[in-house]
């Protein structure tokens, strides 16, 4: 499930394909996952694509205000508007030539001024596509928090250290910081020394600006390498990224540390499944006493996900 560096290398790539192209028409499949899908076939046609942004998980293409020629056609909402996409978990976004079949699962199709279409393919559909104007957009994004890349100690340390919940919940809460996911929540955590289960309120000022810095290396360093490809992550030409070659806990269970040796362990930590050093980070004692899932954990895991709304990212 693409987060924060996998979205930012997908923006790169949009950026450099398709950045000041004119939107001609729109092709639309199934539309489960799109807002209002008659509000992309009407107000798309005639915009330019004049920026592409990242905003947590979520990309944003910035659309001109629609030229003399197709006001007519746009019943009055002639202002600049966005184009809001989010991949979910299989969702991807990239150009073809217009006259290349199309793979299976596109559904949205953007026919392009030089030839392209920008295409939108999602085998399972939990992604998302909204035409926002500049009040709706706003709306959407008033609820999220700080972006961890720009985060000063001061704010981080605000928003995690008066917090009684779960370190691991703290960094997907998306209305704490915005695109951090389950991969990078791990590996940060690691890097930090800092088992996942530990409250925001239980850490020092000291233990949140490593973490932050933790974070910040790596969302940097994984955006260097085009993210990391779990599954099917494919970034805007086709490539997948390479980072998960350096991950440190993500789905490393039972596998050596790689400062001490130590057998990598998972657990359920916020309702999702967890990987630490059980020597580098140690638990809290509030943790330790619960029962180690067994068995039933994918059960104890889907009920462990219902439980938490306010993580909109899924991954
Ligand atoms: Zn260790």
């Amino acid at each position: 499930m693409p987060e924060l560096p996998e979205v930012e290398t997908v923006a790169r790539g949009l950026r450099q394909a398709i950045l000041g192209r004119r939107i001609l028409s729109v092709t639309l499949g199934k539309t489960d996952f799109i807002d209002d899908p008659a509000a992309l076939e009407q107000h798309l046609p005639g915009r330019q694509i004049e920026a592409v942004e990242r905003y947590g998980k979520f990309m944003l293409l910035r659309l001109s205000a629609v030229n003399e020629e197709t006001r007519a056609a746009t019943n009055g909402d002639a202002a600049p508007a966005s184009l809001l996409v989010h991949l979910g978990m299989t969702g991807q976004i990239a150009p073809s030539p217009a006259g290349q079949p199309l793979e299976k699962h596109t559904h949205v199709c953007l026919l392009l001024d030089d030839g392209r279409e920008l295409r939108y393919t999602d085998a399972r559909r939990f992604g998302r596509i909204a035409y926002l104007t500049k009040t709706s957009l706003a709306e959407e994004l008033a609820g999220f928090g700080a972006d961890p890349l720009e985060v000063s100690k001061e704010e981080f340390a605000n928003r995690i250290c008066e917090r009684r919940a779960r370190i691991k919940a703290l960094l997907l809460d998306q209305s704490v910081l915005r695109g951090v996911g389950n991969i990078y929540a791990d590996e940060s955590l690691w890097r930090a020394r800092i088992h996942p289960a530990r409250l925001g309120t239980k850490l020092s000022g000291k233990d949140a600006e490593t973490l932050r810095r933790a974070l910040q290396d790596i969302l940097r360093k994984a955006i260097v390498l085009r993210g990391s490809s779990i599954s099917d992550f494919l970034d805007a030409a086709g490539e997948p990224g390479e980072y998960q070659r350096h991950h440190r806990a993500y789905g490393r269970e039972g596998k050596k540390c790689y400062r001490c040796k130590t057998a990598i362990r998972r657990a359920i930590v916020a309702g999702r499944s967890s990987y630490f050093c059980p020597r580098c980070q140690p638990s809290p004692r509030s943790f330790a006493a619960l029962p180690l899932p067994g068995k039933n954990r994918r059960k104890a895991e889907r009920r462990g996900a219902g439980k938490s709304p306010r993580n909109t990212g899924k991954s």
